[in-house]
């Protein structure tokens, strides 16, 4: 299947949001929303390119959900009626422009949509398995940098859904990257990175 959009959910682990020195959200409070071109995506067995001289790249592991249908304004008890498959992605982030953009109060695009941003897993099909009852870690170099339990959100699958459809009429190929729990760090050249998942399965890559 195409991937139409990518859209991106942030702050949405609450240790994750205090390693970065961000205020922890109030769980209605809004959430934060970005997209990266389909241009970022990285698929399985293509190398990772680092972009250079541009301050530290990190890896966000995150779980991904691809749509099959969509519409406006979804309700929470129909959401994830809407998703058809899973997988793990990183959502790479050149963390010192990010912060740089942060204080300007700019957008996040130099930050978060370059081209390779977006490695992304294989699918595996949703069919009632408790997508807020995943695991999923990420190795660097065979050491392990996140563990992540998608209970933790702050934001379930099904409200993320519910509040991309307040502003996007979604539809089939849309995929949504679920944010990130605790642990992101940097990548240099060279360095082998790999999601895994007991309920996805395992996804690697080499850095270049
Ligand atoms: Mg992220």
């Amino acid at each position: 299947m195409q991937i139409h959009r990518i859209f991106c959910i942030g702050r949405n682990y609450a240790e994750h949001i205090a390693e970065l020195g961000n205020e922890s959200n109030e769980p209605d409070a809004s959430c934060v929303v970005f997209m990266k071109p389909v241009s970022a995506l990285i698929s399985l067995g293509e190398q990772i390119p680092l972009p250079r001289n541009r301050g530290a790249v990190h890896h966000e592991a995150e779980l991904v959900v691809r749509l099959k249908s969509g519409g406006r304004n979804i309700p929470l008890d129909r959401a994830l009626g809407c998703v058809d498959a899973i997988t793990l992605g990183l959502d790479l982030t050149l963390r010192d422009m990010q912060n740089d953009l942060k204080k300007k109060g700019a957008p996040w695009e130099l930050a978060k949509a370059f081209d390779g941003a977006a490695p992304l897993g294989a699918w595996t099909l949703h069919d009632n398995q408790d997508l807020q009852a995943i695991e999923f870690t990420c190795h660097v170099n065979r050491t392990l940098r996140q563990h992540g339990h998608t209970a933790d959100m702050i934001f379930p699958i099904a409200r993320q859904i519910h509040i991309l459809s307040q502003t996007w009429a979604l539809r089939l190929g849309d995929v949504i990257f679920t944010g990130t729990p605790k642990g992101v760090g940097p990548l240099q050249p060279g360095d082998h990175i790999e999601l895994a998942s007991p309920a996805i399965g395992h996804f690697e890559w080499t850095c270049a």
